[in-house]
């Protein structure tokens, strides 16, 4: 097939805004594709050489394709970029230099040698997969090649795929409506080739199977291990209340962890990762996958689950931007996972040794996990009630806010509540809060305890037991772990520095529900910072005094590195003032 088809058509779509439009000239290119080159076509189309979820990307660097350009059009680099400066595409500068040269040298120009798409799709595979020394001298020659034989408007789409920059503005929405037009009777059978794609989300190998089998090829697609499924989604509404109604006055309640989600695909020689955008995040997490060998005992599944940084020393779930820190890295993974290890808490599972899981129901799916999931420090099951219980479901949420979640998802329990592949409905809802408290002020804690320290600080503390002082019943009250903040030698110092205040329990003006590996004499007052105050069932800060059964935390925690010295405990900051933080900075934040 001649790459000239493609230009042309490349051409019409962008001359329109209309999908309508855009679809017509798609089937009609389709229609005349043959049905082997029928996925490179369709890949081509969308700017890439294969899915996204097989992670090669075409996207060679602009300076090398910079060079390639004016080696072709027998101009100087300086002179490319300059015109590149002005039309802010290469595509166009490519096209207006190859057409004066073609002018000057009209007759030295072998206009019978055409470009196949074959041959494109060749050399941009070539282009991807070069590496090592020498590899951007081939990268330019490769491409180089293909200029010489294009003409000036096939150059330009050659240059804007070859950078990552076709963006004909086709989404895979319409590219679907002209595959089920093309093959299909349109209508009736779009919804057929919509749920193929759903479930395995790579047009070119859907059009290759509706060029061979028709239609019910299409319907014969099943679920792979290997190839990502599209992520199903959740609703919002506004309240706990319409939640249930819509529930139909029962469901299951989960926490709704705030860390990247993880789809991965399990066998027993392999395992995959893909993100919820399907790209590969395999290399990212090597620990999730030794974690989910250790934790999984069958023989393939595809698990649907959260990946959360947490605190090693307070055990407790950090920011999400803590793993958006692995995004991308392919070097130092090693540290980050001593330093900020993850807990993959697994919530669902679309295919269980050789068995399609997506067709059932979500307590069948919930239960078959139970089974075949063995609870590990890295793995473990998304926290959960099952109620039809509002003030229930309403103390679960305050838990979940104090754990570090950023609410529940709630997920129907009915017949009806098999996983929907791609779907954004009202199978599942998600309840955000809406507000946020935030911390500006510092605050003086006092130390009552200590924890063990693991990893990186064994021998001495991991974290260390703080609370607020209540002068009512001069109590000292805990409001948080503190694991951050310490330089190496404060850590190193720290048993030494409390040696003289440990006791063999707790202090008995000490209150607290935390069971600590070491208590102290409430003495030493210590300078923090936080994110912001939250309800807390574990913390005894003002327990019953906002909220009855919830004291106050303070999230994410940090020692600024100020021991105030000069302050008694009982100069510490009061319960009754960090009541008064909490309610008077409640600020709504967009959910
Ligand atoms: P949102 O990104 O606000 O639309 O919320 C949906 C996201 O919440 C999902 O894509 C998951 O990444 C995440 N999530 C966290 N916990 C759960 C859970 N228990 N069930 C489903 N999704 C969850």
């Amino acid at each position: 097939m001649l790459y000239r088809e493609l230009a042309e058509t490349y051409e019409k779509i962008e001359g329109t805004t209309k999908r309508l439009e855009m679809t017509d000239y798609l089937v009609e290119l389709l229609k005349k594709t043959p049905h082997d080159i029928i996925d490179k076509v369709v890949y081509l189309t969308q700017g890439k050489l294969y899915p996204d979820f097989v992670g090669v990307e075409l996207g060679l660097a602009e300076k090398l394709a910079v060079k390639a350009v004016a080696l072709a059009s027998g101009v100087s680099e300086k002179k490319v970029v300059e015109l590149l400066y002005n039309y802010g595409d290469l595509g166009t500068v490519s096209e207006e230099l190859l057409k004066k040269k073609r002018q000057k040298s009209l007759f030295s120009f072998n206009t019978d040698e055409k470009l196949s798409v074959e041959k494109v799709y060749e050399n941009f595979v070539k282009i991807a997969g070069t590496e090592g020394s020498g590899s951007q001298d081939k990268k330019i020659k490769l491409l180089v090649e293909l200029f010489n034989v294009a003409t000036p408007r096939e150059a330009r789409y050659i240059a804007r795929t070859v950078v990552g920059k076709l963006r004909l503005g086709i989404a895979d929405m319409t590219i679907l409506d002209a595959l089920a037009a093309a093959f299909g009777d349109g209508k009736e059978h779009r919804k057929y080739v919509e749920r193929a794609y759903n479930i395995h989300p790579d047009l070119g190998y859907i059009a290759k199977v509706l060029a061979a089998e028709g239609v019910e090829g299409v319907i014969n697609i099943q679920i792979e291990v290997g190839v990502p499924i599209r992520a199903m989604l959740a609703e919002r509404l506004p309240s706990l209340e319409e939640i249930l109604k819509k529930m139909g006055g029962r469901a299951a309640f989960e926490y709704k962890y705030d860390g990247m989600r993880i789809q991965a695909h399990v066998t027993k020689d392999k395992t995959v990762l893909y993100s919820r955008r399907l790209e590969n995040l395999t290399s990212q997490f090597p620990d999730v996958i030794s974690a989910i060998g250790e934790a999984f005992k069958g023989d393939n599944a595809i698990f649907d689950g959260e990946a959360v940084p947490v605190d090693v020393n307070t055990g407790e779930l950090l920011p999400f931007q803590m793993v958006s820190h692995r995004r991308g890295r392919k070097y130092g993974i090693e540290k980050i996972i001593d330093e900020i290890p993850v807990v993959l808490f697994l919530f669902d599972v679309l295919y269980l040794n050789g068995e399609d899981m997506t067709t059932k129901p979500y307590s069948v799916r919930r239960k078959a996990l139970e089974e075949w999931i063995t609870e590990t420090d890295r793995v473990k099951f998304a926290h959960r009630i099952v109620s039809d219980n509002l003030d229930e479901i309403r103390l679960f949420f305050d838990k979940a806010i104090a754990d570090g979640c950023e609410g529940l998802v709630a997920k129907n329990i009915g017949d009806e509540s098999i996983y929907r592949a791609g779907a954004r409905e009202f199978l599942w809802i998600k309840y955000k809060r809406d507000y946020r408290i935030e911390l500006i002020d510092t605050l003086d804690l006092v130390v009552v305890g200590a924890f063990a320290g693991k990893g990186r600080r064994k021998g001495t503390y991991g974290a260390l037991l703080m609370a607020a002082y209540n002068p009512d019943k001069d109590s000292f009250e805990t409001v948080c772990k503190l694991g951050s903040g310490f330089t190496d030698e404060q850590l190193a110092g720290l048993p030494r520095m409390f040696e003289g205040l440990l006791l063999k329990e707790r202090h008995p003006r000490v209150w607290s529900e935390i069971e600590a590996d070491y208590w102290f004499v409430p003495r030493i007052v210590m300078e923090v910072v936080g994110a912001e105050i939250t309800l807390s069932p574990t913390h005894t800060c003002a327990r019953d005094v906002v909220e009855h059964g919830s004291g106050l935390a303070i999230r994410f925690p940090r020692f600024t590195g100020k021991w105030r010295d000069d302050k008694s405990p009982e100069e510490a900051t009061t319960t009754k003032e960090l009541v008064e933080m909490y309610r008077s900075q409640v600020k709504k934040v967009e959910k």
